[in-house]
């Protein structure tokens, strides 16, 4: 199939490049002209687990433009990933969506028919308020009985760091659609994915007993609270888990042992259930302010996934709090933060609790020295205000001479670090393991003053 997907983020370019690699012909539309640089020279903007890899394997079915205009034309299947950020009020902006869907329709044209899908995550109803942006630009043209859109709701649930892995072996695939069409052209989009009759290329192996995903098919309006629903609940298992910590702390019980003694029951599962501190992301905050957003709009309290959102963002403060009381007072300290993305496996520091770390040991005069295997330049640009923090490469470098340290991004690679050598160039070796990362006898063996989360 033809295919156009307006937006090359971290959900435009896998969805892009991965449909490229199925044998469909994708042209991958993106206005920023420094990612369009990147891409024309087959650079990936983003840090994402074989990503560059497949675009060198996709290259001849992928192609990459500026404007929709030209592309969308022959295009099939058209797909909307653009960014939808939230406004002040925790609303989701759909103004990208809409401006991508009117640039999209003044490029149809008359005697073709289009199925228009939205992957970006959206207020419950924008399907509907696209229809109608669509609708507008075609009549304008003279071509509302001339070309024919169905628009089709399919939200995305990749997570970044395994985007490519969660296209390629879905749980589930949801689509939403008023018309059978738009359901039909979506299966045969993803054909390959359904029926798993791709080869896998040798970086992303097809899991062993993996099962044919499902695809869902319903309205759209649930196709896109499907998506909030997800986002909140994994979110509030999270904050859930982190609200036991705390207590599992005041009475003495470990709370990586009870995680696992609940996981096990298959009822409660136990991904989502790991005590630490807390979710950030572009998408859990953003999704649960939308979502709390959409309840207010119709005066409707959901004092579950409020709570969640207390819970989380309380957590950071607690965990500085813990930091604090060990060190008797962190103003005039000197405090490393390993880790700075939002969780291992991107670069991406968009809402990540160890920012919001970072400038709250800030706030209350410390010197922080910051340290990440990937996210190092985009966390210098994003906190380039603040003088107080220093960048380093290297853990060593920068253990050397602290006063403690926060892990609070638990990238694999600090789990190897040598824990002795660095207590010992630390001036006092206090480790607050914001991620439940170490062994915290093996810490304590090692010279630390280990303070973990919930244990
Ligand atoms: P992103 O910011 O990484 O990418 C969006 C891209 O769209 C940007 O590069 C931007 O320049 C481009 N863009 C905006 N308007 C455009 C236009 N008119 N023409 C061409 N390019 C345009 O965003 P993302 O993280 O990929 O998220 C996209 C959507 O998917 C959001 O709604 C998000 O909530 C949702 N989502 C994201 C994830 C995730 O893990 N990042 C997962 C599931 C769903």
């Amino acid at each position: 199939m033809n295919i156009v997907v307006i937006g090359a983020g971290y959900v435009g370019l896998t969805t892009g490049v991965a449909l490229a690699y199925f044998g469909h012909e994708v042209t991958c539309v993106e206005k920023n002209p420094a990612k369009l640089e990147l891409l024309s020279r087959g650079k990936s903007p983003i840090h994402e687990h074989g990503l560059e890899e497949l675009m060198h394997l996709a290259g001849k079915n992928l192609r990459f433009a500026e404007r929709a205009k030209g592309p969308v034309e022959a295009a099939e299947v058209v797909m909307i990933a653009v960014g939808t950020p939230p406004k002040s009020n925790g609303e989701a902006d759909t103004q990208d969506v809409e401006a991508a869907a009117r640039e999209v329709a003044e490029g149809f044209l008359p005697g073709r028919n289009y199925a228009l899908v939205i992957k970006s995550t959206v207020p419950i109803g924008t399907n509907r308020r696209v229809a109608q942006v669509v609708k507008r630009v075609l009549a304008a043209r003279g071509l509302m009985d001339e070309t024919f859109v169905w628009i089709v709701s399919n939200p995305e649930f990749l997570q970044e760091g395994r985007a490519l892995y969660n296209t390629f072996y879905p749980d589930r695939i949801v689509v939403g659609a008023e018309e059978p069409e738009g359901v039909y052209v979506l299966r045969r989009l993803y054909q390959s994915i359904l029926e798993q009759t791709f080869t896998p290329p040798s970086f992303l192996p097809r899991p062993e007993g993996y099962a044919l995903p499902p695809l869902l098919a319903t309205d759209p309006t649930s196709a896109e609270m499907i998506k909030y629903a997800s986002n909140a609940f994994l979110a509030l298992k999270i904050s859930f888990i982190n609200e036991i910590a705390g207590l599992c702390e005041k009475v003495g019980a470990d709370v990586t042992e009870v995680a696992r003694g609940m996981g096990l029951d298959p009822r409660i599962g136990p991904g989502f259930l790991a005590a630490g501190l807390g979710w950030g992301g572009s998408c859990f905050p953003k999704d649960t302010a939308a979502l709390l957003a959409i309840g207010g709009e119709y005066g409707y309290a959901m004092p579950i996934v409020a709570a969640a959102w207390e819970v989380n963002f309380r957590q950071r403060h607690r965990m500085v709090g813990k930091l604090q009381e060990a060190l008797k007072g962190v103003r005039g300290r000197v405090v490393g933060v390993l880790g700075l993305a939002f969780k291992p496996g991107t670069a991406d520091v968009r809402e990540s609790p160890a920012l919001e770390v970072v400038r709250i040991l800030v706030e209350r005069q410390a010197h922080v020295r910051v340290h990440d295997p990937v996210a190092l330049e985009n966390a210098r640009r994003v906190l380039a205000d603040l003088e107080e923090v220093e960048f380093f490469e290297d853990p060593y470098g920068l253990a050397a001479g602290a006063e403690a340290l926060v892990l609070a991004t638990d990238w694999p690679e600090y789990r190897y670090l040598d824990l002795a050598r660095l207590a010992g160039m630390m001036r006092t070796p206090v480790l607050v393991d914001g991620r439940n990362l170490f062994d915290p006898e093996e810490a304590r063996r090692a010279g630390w003053t280990y303070l973990g989360v919930g244990r």
